[in-house]
């Protein structure tokens, strides 16, 4: 095996999943920090991190590592009034570097009849464009947000999208969130405490009750689970 201190192959040419696979299971023990740093110095201007803003834990994380890197958000043009808001309040925060992704459609109401074609123009497409000639994203994906996501690895090749994909936050819980945000005085998504636990788009978001699933409000009453971002 490759020693984890050598460059990896990225760009046009898949890279070595085995190889990531062992990464990964290095870095289950190592903290979120030190995931950020080795992705920071492996891909440089190649990774951008990709932020829902439902919190700015990964933000605040990153930017101790790497004030400039950049953050992109995708506007669906449905955000909630109140997420709006907060990616300006986190943008001034950090004066982040932030990259606005917008969808090449106008309003419509395809939301109603077709959420994948919904979630895919107007959230897919513009990661992709995001994407265009980088070498890895980075998230804030959860194993403990939902069942889809309890197997997600801390570093794997996203073989659609011929990048690699760096989740530092994979392993924490929902205390370890709730400790950070307490220890380091982050500001809240003001719907939260409206118990909006997972916050995307209004017309597809929901309040949950006490002991449901923190994203049963998302697609409630679809078997959808999933936006497409995360395949
Ligand atoms: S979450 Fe809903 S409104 Fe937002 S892009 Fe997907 S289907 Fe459209």
């Amino acid at each position: 095996m490759r020693d984890l201190s050598e460059p990896i192959p990225v760009a046009a040419e898949p890279v070595d999943e085995a190889e990531l696979a062992a990464l990964a299971a290095h870095f289950e023990s190592r903290p979120a920090t030190a995931i950020i740093r080795w992705a920071t110095e492996r891909f440089g201007d190649g990774l951008v991190l990709s932020a829902s803003f439902q919190d700015c834990v990964l933000i605040d994380l990153a930017t101790r590592v790497a004030p400039r890197i950049e953050v992109v958000f995708l506007d669906t043009g449905y955000h909630f009034p109140e997420t709006i808001d907060y990616v300006e309040e986190v943008r001034r925060r950090y004066d982040l570097n932030l990259r606005v992704l917008r969808p090449s459609v106008g309003p419509d109401d395809r939301w109603r009849f077709d959420a994948n074609g919904c979630c895919r123009t107007r959230k897919v497409e513009p990661l992709e464009r995001a994407l265009e000639g980088r070498t890895a994203w980075m998230t804030g994906l959860r194993r403990v947000e939902a069942p889809t996501r309890a197997n997600t690895p801390i570093v794997a090749w996203d073989r659609p999208r011929r990048v690699v994909k760096i989740n530092p936050l994979a392993a924490w819980t929902d205390a370890d969130v709730e400790a950070y945000v307490a220890e380091r005085d982050l500001p809240v998504h003001p719907l939260m405490e409206q118990g909006y636990r997972s916050i995307g788009c209004w017309p597809c978001t929901r309040p949950v009750a006490d002991g449901e699933d923190v994203r049963a409000g998302r697609w409630a009453g679809l078997a959808k689970t999933e936006c497409g971002l995360h395949i």
